[in-house]
């Protein structure tokens, strides 16, 4: 696969099969072949760093459930869709979703560092999920060349920092020389998920751009704030990137006043600001993480007695078809 480096996609010991996940003692050898059926429908990685995490003695353990496959993923609800954020209607080339004004998503590859189980691409992304090939990335650039009321050009995927540093240097590189873009943004969970990746190399080709870029880390846990995920966030912090957190609140993971609190606090101690909290997308075989917008107000309201403003996100939903984000609240004024 071109651009990815050999180790940045296929590190030797990703877990990826249930097999591999039974192996390494995170699957009982009873649910290898429920979770190995799973895995024929959505890809499985665990990293080594992930696998670190998980406490295997604990059965409900908040990072194994976001990463182990489960039975359920089999099961979709009436009202889950294959593309809940509609990607497919505002793709105007190849690798390009614009769906508001501003702004517009590049997705330079499909490949994830590990496979979440609640993830609202699952569909699109996975281990076959492949690099764009140079015609369609010039296809992809050629966009955001000519659509010049895009100010901010959001590198999304899949996890863009698989990319190979060379790879994705030349990507920003490109995009920051057009006059219209005033900002760069990168969504990843590289720096939770395979800290590993975080090379001097990949800090170099972001530290080297010189318009604001922003990276928006994805993490629903303190726990994956690991000493090793806390360097490497140091480390990218230290190039002048401007680090954002962002989390789906999920059933079984984060859905606890006192969850919340520690991962925004976890984020804040990294040098993280907590941006997005996301209502669960209704993707398909996911109800087992969701959590009721009400519940979810309640949560927030609690958090919010409990840290400081730095420590507090926007809790958004998207809406169906496309149609944007909604901030869900809690709203005070008044209340
Ligand atoms: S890292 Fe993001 S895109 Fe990849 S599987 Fe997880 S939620 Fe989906």
């Amino acid at each position: 696969m071109p651009g990815i480096s050999s180790h940045r996609i296929m590190s030797a010991r990703t877990l990826r099969s249930a097999a591999d996940l039974a192996h390494a003692g995170l699957l009982p050898a009873d649910a290898m072949e429920a979770a190995a059926r799973v895995g024929t429908r959505y890809s499985i990685a665990v990293t080594p760093a992930v696998a670190a995490l998980i406490d295997r003695a604990d059965p409900a353990d908040p990072i194994a459930r976001q990463y182990i496959p489960h039975p359920a993923e089999l099961l979709t609800a009436p009202h889950e869709q294959e593309d809940p954020t509609a990607d497919a209607p505002f793709t105007p080339v190849e690798g390009v979703v614009h769906r508001y004004p501003g702004r517009a998503l590049l997705k330079p590859l499909l490949a994830c560092p590990v496979y979440c189980r609640f993830c609202f691409r699952r569909e699109a992304v996975g281990a076959d999920g492949g690099v764009l090939g140079e015609p369609a990335l010039e296809g992809a650039l050629g966009w955001f060349q000519r659509t010049t009321t895009i100010r901010e050009a959001i590198l999304t995927g899949g996890d863009p920092l698989m990319l190979s540093p060379r790879r994705l240097g030349a990507i920003l590189r490109r995009l920051e020389a057009m006059p219209h873009i005033e900002l760069l943004r990168i969504h990843s969970r590289v720096p939770v998920a395979a800290p590993d990746l975080v090379t001097p190399a990949l800090a170099g080709a972001l530290g080297a751009v010189t318009k604001p870029l922003y990276l928006c880390v994805h993490a629903n846990h303190a726990r994956e704030f690991s000493s090793a995920a806390v360097e490497a966030l140091g480390r990218l912090h230290r190039t002048g990137v401007v680090l954002l957190g962002q989390s789906v609140l999920l059933r079984g993971v984060n859905d606890s006043t006192e969850a919340l609190e520690a991962l925004f606090r976890a984020m804040l101690r990294a040098r993280v600001k907590p941006y997005y909290l996301h209502q669960l997308d209704p993707a398909p075989g996911t109800a087992r993480f969701a959590v009721p917008v009400e519940e979810g107000l309640a949560l927030l309201r609690a958090v919010r007695g409990r840290v400081s403003g730095l420590a507090w996100p926007t809790y958004v939903q998207e809406r169906p078809g496309g149609a944007g984000k909604v901030p869900l609240g809690p709203a005070y004024a008044g209340s």
